[in-house]
């Protein structure tokens, strides 16, 4: 069921604030089940980076959300690539919800989380109540996200801690409309469902972004700001889109 619907047609007052959606008595908490392939998991300080950035995003676009991490890695024979991420990891999912794999999946959004390059495609992967992404042993070298701002400069680690909300947000029904880009000074800032495409080769970026954001509002062009930034948050506009 759709919560915010059922709060809604309940006629509870509810105070809308910009952060939350505050309802009369706690909503059950969206479950993010995070699961790391061996390698990331000898990866210092990774769970508490995808614990940490995960939930300061959820936290503003969803009534409650509860991060858990698997107490099983998941061994693979290729940390990245489509075929363990979107492939394998789909299966391994499918087989673990009528018990033929050793994994034990939730009903909102089962994350696997890899130790490969995430500068190759494709980086990231997701469908309805699944994602994957790599990219651990960068997600680790970001500082705590407590201590980082929500929107941060360009860099490896921040894109791929951004990748992480980008499939997670597909997994809850996001999609690349639902992000969006916009001008901060002589900086363009994207957000996470927006992600990276805003600086394709123009065919990609065009295949994957369209013109406008569903929300209204072109996407800027890149080539006029001379600095990248990366928003670590939903946007209202993506916020609306999870479920
Ligand atoms: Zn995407």
């Amino acid at each position: 069921m759709n919560r915010r619907a059922f709060l809604g047609g309940a006629g509870v007052a509810l105070s809308l604030g910009v952060a939350g959606r505050r309802a009369a008595s706690p909503p059950d908490p969206v479950v993010v089940r995070v699961w790391f392939s061996e390698s990331a998991a000898t990866q210092h300080a990774l769970a508490d980076r995808v614990e940490g950035y995960l939930g300061a995003a959820l936290d503003g676009a969803l009534e409650a959300v509860e991060i858990d991490v698997a107490p099983s890695t998941v061994a693979l024979p290729h940390e990245g690539g489509k075929e363990s991420l979107g492939v394998d990891w789909p299966v391994t999912v499918a087989e673990g919800a009528v018990g033929m794999a050793d994994i034990d999946p939730v009903g909102d959004v089962n994350l696997l989380v890899t130790d490969g390059d995430p500068r190759r495609q494709p980086a990231g992967y997701a469908r309805p109540r699944i994602a994957a992404a790599t990219g651990g042993a960068y997600i680790a070298r970001m500082a705590p996200a407590a201590e980082t701002p929500p929107v941060v400069p360009y860099s490896i680690p921040a894109a791929a801690t951004q990748l992480l909300l980008h499939e997670v947000g597909h997994a809850l029904g996001a999609t690349h409309s639902h992000g969006t880009a916009r001008r901060e000074g002589d900086a363009l800032v994207a957000s996470p469902m927006v992600g990276s495409y805003l600086w394709a080769p123009e065919r990609v970026r065009e295949r994957q972004l369209g013109d406008e954001s569903a929300c209204g509002g072109a996407y800027p062009d890149a080539d006029d700001a001379s600095e990248r930034r990366l928003g670590l948050r939903y946007t209202d506009c993506a916020a609306g889109a999870l479920e």
